[in-house]
């Protein structure tokens, strides 16, 4: 058995990987992050870097070094209706094979060890130390280990035993398409027959389109359900879902009651839980493990290592507020019953809401903190729900238009690569 470590990370995705780069920046050497497969490996993802991206890279002291395209528009759609939006600044959208391995080159370039091909099995708390074992059969040992192993995460199983939730589901696929322009797609209209959340088509860099379809778990949907809906969404846009390839992947919703600590464990990531409203996670990840980071040097340099105050850190960082904000707005937007439709509406046609959530998708605002405008559109939508409803029946009985044709030409949508904070 090894010695005694002071961190070990479970997992090298953006959360491990930032994680371990907030550690380093306070001084933290004895660090080791523990991977189950080798990189570049891929993820599914939509590869948008939403939220406050930029500036937990740039906090982080990382950059954006791989391709990607800059989006500066969101287009929202519901049957007959389309609203397109201009973000507060272009959103970047890259490929997660390149990205999580440049994030891991960057790491290691710091000196930290990325250990690859060690899966964790199992862990065991003692008084002193965390000991980890990997399915190899070896054991490593630290003063305290970090979950950022995703959805699937031990160290969440080790904090919530086997308590049981629904997973939202995510399905995607990445394929050869000519888009028209670069705006991100995200449309609605699979809400009319029985999903909850939204299809998305995302440009990506080299002629591709990023397809797929996030499900909220008010209602059970299997994933040849969400194959078929993928399916059909895709077809006003042009784009032929091939047969083979798609990829599906459960994740939970982050909810502030639920555990994300244990003394000498710490949960960061889609481990801690992703936002509710999107199924987005990047940025998340990021920024939440700058408050890991931040409460593993001080447990280490303080001795206490029972991280009882983190759970409260998180949510009050200004990214457990925006996710506790979507998580409301989740149960809202995608409840099983009629009622969604009367929040879709005040999504939709009240004037102010998009822009407000396309300022909060592209980063430039902290939704969390427009509650004064986010309150006047309650009132408006007070007086204006009824109309607003028949207008969005309206919409749903409307035939679909087909969007992004793919005979005229495309204009090139890669860009360089370039620093984050750029
Ligand atoms: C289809 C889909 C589309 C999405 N689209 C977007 C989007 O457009 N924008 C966005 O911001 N977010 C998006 N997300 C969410 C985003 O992908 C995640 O939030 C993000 O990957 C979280 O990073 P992470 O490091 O916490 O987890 P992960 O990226 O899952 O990384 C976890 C790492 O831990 C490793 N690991 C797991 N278990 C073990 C183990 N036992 N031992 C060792 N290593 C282990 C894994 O191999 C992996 O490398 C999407 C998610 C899905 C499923």
């Amino acid at each position: 058995m090894d010695r005694v470590h002071d961190v070990l990370i479970v997992g090298a995705g953006p959360a491990g990987a930032s994680t371990a780069a907030r550690l380093h920046q306070h001084g933290v050497k004895d660090l080791v992050v523990l991977e189950r497969y080798d990189f570049p490996r891929d993820k599914p993802c939509g590869g948008g870097l939403t939220g406050h991206c930029d500036e937990a890279l740039a906090a982080l002291d990382l950059k954006l070094t791989v391709p990607f395209v800059p989006s500066a528009e969101a287009r929202v759609r519901m049957g007959g209706f389309v609203r397109t939006v201009a973000m507060g600044r272009p959103v970047n959208v890259i490929r997660r094979v390149e990205l999580d391995a440049s994030l891991v080159a960057q790491v290691r370039a710091r000196g930290i060890e990325v250990r690859c091909d060690a899966p964790v099995e199992a862990l065991a708390v003692g008084a002193d130390a965390v000991t980890v074992r990997l399915e190899n059969g070896r054991e490593l040992r630290a003063r305290v280990v970090i979950g950022a192993d995703g959805a699937a995460s031990i160290v969440r199983k080790h904090l919530t035993g086997n308590a049981k939730a629904l997973p939202h589901r995510l399905v995607m696929h990445e394929l050869p398409a000519q888009l028209d322009d670069t705006a991100m797609v995200y449309d609605f209209t699979p809400m009319r027959t029985g999903m909850r959340g939204y299809l998305w088509v995302f440009p990506v860099t080299g002629g591709r389109a990023n397809v797929g379809v996030m499900h909220y778990p008010s209602s059970r949907k299997g994933v040849p359900e969400l194959l078929r809906v993928l399916r059909e969404g895709l077809e006003p846009y042009g784009i032929d879902l091939p047969a083979k390839g798609s990829r599906a992947w459960p994740v939970w919703g982050y909810h502030p009651g639920a555990p994300v600590s244990a003394p000498r464990l710490l949960t960061v990531g889609d481990a801690a839980g992703i936002d509710g409203l999107t199924g987005e996670g990047i940025a998340v990840a990021m920024e939440q493990a700058q408050v890991a980071g931040d409460t593993a040097a001080r447990g280490l340099a303080t001795g206490d290592v029972g991280f009882a105050g983190y759970r409260k850190a998180l949510r009050r960082a200004t990214v457990g507020r925006e996710l506790a904000l979507d998580r409301w707005l989740a149960r809202l937007l995608y409840q099983a019953g009629p009622g969604w439709q009367r929040w879709m509406s005040l999504v939709l046609f009240d004037p102010d809401v998009l822009e407000m959530y396309a300022a909060r998708v592209s980063g430039s605002e902290v939704l969390a903190d427009q509650k004064l405008r986010l309150w006047s559109a309650l009132a408006r939508h007070a007086v204006a729900s009824g109309a607003r409803r028949r207008k969005l029946r309206d919409a749903l009985a409307r035939p679909d238009q087909p969007l992004l044709p793919s005979s005229s030409p495309s204009p090139p949508i890669s860009s360089s690569p370039t620093t984050s904070s750029s």
